[in-house]
């Protein structure tokens, strides 16, 4: 490693890529919020000197070594491992649907001081939550406020076809909520009720302080957590299937 360019960063682990038998590819959420893909030596060796601080979530300052195609982890150091989130089967999923989405909405070389903060909110809040619905609320926060930042914003105010107040639909593909008689034109427009349009609203607003001791019922998270999936699946593009996990299990 002699002579290779190193730097330091703080990061979280969004992902994980097996390669050869004993090393990994993370792929990691940069204290300056561009992404990063590093290759982690014998980070899949049990007990090994880099396996605890490879782990899914983890936040670690890391020393890398610049490389040709990918950089190597020369040391890491845990700063947060989000220790609550291990062995509990749903918070996991949830962690994995936050870091599911910061993968897709980070890039390499693009620094937005917005996006690792969040992320490291997010993965403590799915540590916080006290049950099932506000977890699922954390998700689905997480998911509208880095949307709306990437520039995905849903227009939740007036009918986004015709600009008319009074607005009982949301549509995705629309971009935000319609008015009935525009909600008859789109295809898989949704109806929404007044006390939905509010908590979408505010998922955009509160923080997550707000958002965990706030009162909420499984079918109202439930509708905010598809109605996240339904937007970041289309304005991503993508298939997002840990988000799918949170919404089937
Ligand atoms: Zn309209």
């Amino acid at each position: 490693m002699a002579g290779r360019r190193t730097y330091r960063t703080r990061a979280i682990v969004l992902d994980r890529t097996k390669l050869a038998e004993q090393d990994l590819i993370l792929t990691l959420l940069a204290a300056d919020g561009s992404q990063l893909r590093a290759v982690a030596k014998g980070a899949r060796k049990p007990g090994g000197r880099l396996a605890a601080r490879a782990e899914l979530f983890c936040e670690s300052d890391f020393l890398l070594a610049a490389g040709r195609s990918l950089d190597v982890v020369s040391e890491a150091q845990t700063v947060e491992p989000h220790a609550g989130l291990r062995g509990d089967y749903e918070r996991v999923a949830a962690a994995s649907a936050v870091a599911e989405v910061a993968r897709l909405t980070c890039y390499e070389d693009a620094p937005d001081r917005f996006l690792h903060p969040v992320c490291s909110r997010a993965l403590a809040a799915c540590e916080e939550a006290a049950d099932r619905a506000h977890l699922d609320l954390v998700v689905a926060a997480y998911v509208w406020k880095v949307l709306a930042h990437g520039g995905w914003r849903p227009e939740l105010e007036t009918c986004c076809a015709c600009g008319d107040a009074d607005v009982t639909y949301f549509s995705a593909a629309a971009g935000g909520v319609l008015c009935e008689s525009c909600a008859r034109e789109v295809a898989g427009a949704q109806e929404v009720s007044a006390a939905q349009l509010s908590w979408l609203r505010a998922l955009l607003t509160s923080t997550f302080d707000d958002l965990l001791a706030a009162p909420i019922d499984a079918a109202t998270s439930l509708f905010l957590l598809g109605s996240a999936h339904l937007w970041a699946a289309t304005h991503l593009d993508a298939r997002l299937r840990a988000m799918e996990f949170c919404l089937s299990a």
